[in-house]
Parts: C-alpha cells; sequence; structure tokens
C-alpha cells in the first residue's frame, strides 16, 4: 500500500494522469519479459506487484519523485521498454515503478562529433530513424530494437548485432545525466576518453538501476556506411568454424556482424562487412581465405542477408502480440522449457568450455539445441532444453547454475548480455567474490535506505 501523503505529493509533482494505481496497469508494469519457466527459483518474485505506476516527464520530475520516495523509505524501480529477460525491472518489494517512456526527447544531433544526445526512455528504432536522417545510426543494434529504451540497454549493458565493430551499449555511451538516490542530478562530459579519476558513467553501465536513474544519455553513434557485403560460410564443425573466427579477430579482421551458430548439425558463420569500399573489399577477400583454411565453404550472401532482413521479426511478433497482454497470459504463451545462456570466456578457454558444458548438460538429461558465438570469439551462447519431460524445473534449474558455476570457475562470466536481474541474483556473490562488498559499500554510501530497485545485483 502507498503512503497516500505521498501518494497525492507525487501526483502533483507530474500531474494526476501520470499517476496509475489501476489493477490492470499495476499488473502491466509490473512484468518484464522473464516469465515463470524461466525465472525458475524466482518464479515466485514474479507475482511481486507495484504500488503505483508514476511517470515523470522530465529530469527534474524524476528528481522530486526520488526525493519523495526517498523520504518516505519507498522503493523505486526505474522501467524502459520492460523487455528485460531477467526480471530487472520487477518491483520485488513493490513501491513504485517509474515509467521513463516519457524522457524520449531526442535533443540533439551533431554529426560531426558523431554523437546523439537523448532521453532515456527514447526506444532505440525511434533514435535510428531520426539518426538516418542525417546519415548516422546507432552502434547498439539488438533484437529488440523496435521495443527497447536507451536507459534500459545501458542499464544492462546489452549486446546486439554490430558488436563485432561497436562493442556493447555501455560503449556508445559517451556522457549521461542520472538522478541519484538523493534526487541529485549528476551529469558527465560527452567525451571518449577520462583521465581526471574514475569514468562515473560505470556507476550506471549495467547496474540495474541500483544506483540511480538515468535521465538522458549522449552517445557515440556510427556513419550509415558507404560499403556493405554479406557473406556466409559453413564449416565442417564448431571447432573449425570458431577457430577460423578467433584467427580472423587475432589479426584485425572487424566484421560489423559476427554470429557463429550451430544448430540441427550444421555450423554457419554470417558476416557483414560494413565500412568504406576499399576496406571492405579487403576485408572480404582476406577472409574468404582465412575461412577456406578451416574447410569453411562459402554459401555467398544469400543466408546472412536473409537473417539480417529478419533479425527484428521476434521483438515485432513480441511488441504486437505479447506485451500488451496482462502477466499471466504472457506468462501462458511462454510456457515451454528452455533457457539461453550468455557466457564469455577468454578465446582460449571455449572449446574447452563448450566441451565440458555439454558433457555435464548430456549427463543430466539436457541437451544443447544452438551453440553460437555472437559479435566477439569470446561471447559463447547455448540454448538448452530438458530432453524429456521427467526433468523437473528444479533439476533443470540446478544443472543450468553448474553450468554457468563452470564459466565462472574457468575464469569467465555467468552472462555477457542480459543482465542478472532476479534470475541469477543468487550467483552474484559467487561472480564478484570481494568486489561484492564493495559494490555494497557504493550502495550503502549512495543509497542508505536502499530504495533504487531493491533485490537487485545481490543488493
Ligand atoms: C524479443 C526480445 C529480444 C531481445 N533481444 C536482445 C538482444 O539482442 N540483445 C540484448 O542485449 N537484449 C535483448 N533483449 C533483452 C532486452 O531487450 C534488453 O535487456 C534491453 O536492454 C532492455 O531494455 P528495456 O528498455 O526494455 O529495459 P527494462 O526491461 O525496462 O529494464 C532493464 C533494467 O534497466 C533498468 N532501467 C531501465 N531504464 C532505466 C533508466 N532510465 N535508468 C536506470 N535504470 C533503468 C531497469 O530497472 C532494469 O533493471 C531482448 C528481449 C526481447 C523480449
Amino acid at each position: 500500500m502507498i503512503d497516500p501523503d505521498l501518494l497525492s505529493a507525487i501526483a502533483q509533482v507530474v500531474g494526476e494522469d501520470y499517476v496509475l494505481a489501476e489493477t490492470g496497469d499495476l499488473d502491466h508494469y509490473s512484468g518484464d519479459a522473464l516469465s515463470p519457466s524461466r525465472a525458475f527459483r524466482a518464479a515466485d518474485l514474479l507475482e511481486k506487484t507495484a504500488d503505483l505506476v508514476v511517470a515523470p516527464g522530465s529530469a527534474e520530475e524524476v528528481a522530486a519523485v526520488i526525493k519523495l520516495a526517498s523520504g518516505n523509505a519507498t522503493p523505486v524501480v526505474p522501467r524502459g521498454g520492460g523487455t528485460g529477460v531477467m526480471g530487472a525491472a520487477l518491483p520485488v518489494q513493490g513501491g513504485i515503478v517509474l515509467d521513463l517512456q516519457r524522457l524520449n526527447a531526442v535533443f540533439e544531433i551533431d554529426p560531426q562529433s558523431r554523437m546523439v544526445q537523448v532521453g532515456a526512455g527514447a526506444v532505440l528504432e525511434d533514435v535510428n530513424n531520426a539518426l538516418y536522417e542525417h546519415g548516422l545510426m546507432l552502434g547498439h543494434d539488438p533484437w529488440s530494437v523496435p521495443i527497447a529504451t536507451i536507459g534500459g540497454t545501458i542499464s544492462t549493458n546489452g549486446v546486439g548485432y554490430l558488436a563485432a565493430a561497436h562493442g556493447p551499449m555501455g560503449e556508445q555511451v559517451l556522457g549521461l545525466e542520472a538522478v541519484l538516490p538523493t534526487g541529485q542530478l549528476l551529469s558527465t562530459p560527452p567525451v571518449p576518453k577520462y583521465s581526471a579519476g574514475p569514468n562515473l558513467n560505470h556507476l550506471f553501465i549495467g547496474a540495474e538501476g541500483v544506483f540511480g536513474v538515468i535521465t538522458q544519455a549522449s552517445l557515440r553513434v556510427a556513419a550509415v556506411p558507404e560499403a556493405r557485403h554479406f557473406i556466409a560460410f559453413r564449416f565442417p564443425s564448431f571447432d573449425q568454424g570458431f577457430n577460423a573466427v578467433a584467427e580472423a579477430f587475432s589479426i584485425g579482421l572487424r566484421p560489423t556482424l559476427m554470429d557463429l551458430t550451430e544448430e540441427g548439425g550444421g555450423t554457419v558463420l554470417y558476416l557483414m562487412f560494413q565500412g568504406y569500399r576499399e576496406l571492405v573489399g579487403t576485408e572480404v577477400a582476406r577472409c574468404q581465405q582465412l575461412c577456406a583454411g578451416y574447410k569453411g565453404k562459402d554459401l555467398g550472401p544469400g543466408p546472412t542477408e536473409e537473417y539480417w532482413e529478419d533479425r527484428y521479426d521476434i521483438a515485432l511478433d513480441y511488441r504486437d502480440e505479447v506485451q500488451h497482454l496482462p502477466r499471466k497470459e504472457r506468462w501462458a504463451r511462454r510456457r515451454w522449457g528452455f533457457d539461453y545462456l550468455h557466457m564469455a570466456l577468454p578465446v582460449s578457454h571455449v572449446l574447452d568450455y563448450r566441451q565440458r558444458a555439454s558433457e555435464l548438460l548430456s549427463q543430466r538429461g539436457v541437451e544443447v539445441r544452438e551453440y553460437a558465438i555472437w559479435g566477439r570469439p569470446e561471447l559463447f551462447s547455448m540454448l538448452v532444453r530438458p530432453t524429456s519431460d521427467e526433468l523437473d524445473s528444479a533439476r533443470f534449474a540446478d544443472t543450468v547454475d553448474d553450468v554457468l558455476r563452470l564459466a565462472q570457475d574457468m575464469g569467465g562470466t555467468m552472462e555477457y548480455c542480459h543482465g542478472t536481474g532476479v534470475k541469477l541474483a543468487h550467483l552474484i556473490a559467487r561472480e564478484w567474490g570481494v568486489g561484492l562488498d564493495v559494490v555494497r559499500a557504493m550502495k550503502q554510501a549512495l543509497d542508505p535506505a536502499n530504495i533504487m530497485n531493491p533485490g537487485k545485483l545481490g543488493l
């Protein structure tokens, strides 16, 4: 229950139209794209519901709401597109869900600096549409471009199709404006290099909103390329494909798109090179030569062109068919037991990890439907599924945990793409070790009442 005085004070700040307390609204804004079937031991937390949804229209309104919530020790959970797949935007302790989608202005496009200054609630697709008019585009291009926001993608440090050349979302960030748990407004300069102390942007990149609310970002953007070349190769084995990718990166070849996928017995490498004409031609020629050395059969541009055309289909389907449904109906659509895991390991450990993880999974009755390398040779993922209905959810969850622990033990990380949310919170202490004490001390200093997205990142 929200304190009625707090409610009316917040309504005065943002206007009554932007304070929602109807059951249907609370239900909608209390969920994201994590369903109980993938949440495993955290499934009960998905039932938790916010007491209030507040949609501020400016950074000043965000600051005023946070100050009021802080004075009342009421949790505040920032929410962008609500498309996260780990439950990071769930109000697990009730309180206020802060819907940031009204902060969607594109303030400035600076072609010479190759920079855009944009509100945190802007959807990536809308920002791209504004940039295209200037011959520019974002360097972050996840499947969820039509539904995810700037603030959400920074807060999960997501990975997308262009990551091989441009890196994850965090690497697009030059400067940020954010409201701290005290209600103070912090901003960092939009420059690519710091040597005047630590870069405070990293307090927010991948931080799942636990240190404050991002209200604005200045992002590095890329020029729409002069030339683009799609190409695909089929390899006799995943290992040969992987070794080709590792060598390509080690000699400095930089495809913009790189996806090596093994599914249904075949291994295909999807590549796109883009940039200025002469560079693209040279890189493609060297790549063909290199892949031939690993017995890669050149499939021409067709498979990658198709892959590229279809890349947003799942997100468009989610936006049009699923996202508006009540939580329980959304979950009912995603009942089949599967999980997707995204580990990062040093390049030299990836194939060994794949072998050991596969053995562990098959001993426990779990099959791998797909192995993939996406963006960089270090970024390894698996789509896993029990081989029979006899494997119950608890044992499937334990097996998944063991595979993630194996990545940690082999010098890697349990998740490179989606954050940890509620799904992986129980493995955070193991992942961070003493680092968790450091983060807890920072949290205690910045947010002593723990109002900002409590229960996430082990805090
Ligand atoms: C169909 C589909 C495809 C997907 N494909 C990809 C993909 O290719 N790559 C990828 O990385 N992810 C992908 N995702 C996951 C999801 O889109 C990303 O995690 C995305 O970054 C989340 O953005 P969002 O705006 O929806 O954030 P939300 O889900 O709303 O929030 C995510 C986290 O960020 C915090 N947050 C949100 N806004 C702010 C803010 N302004 N300030 C502070 N904290 C904030 C929230 O509290 C939460 O902790 C996909 C999801 C779906 C449903």
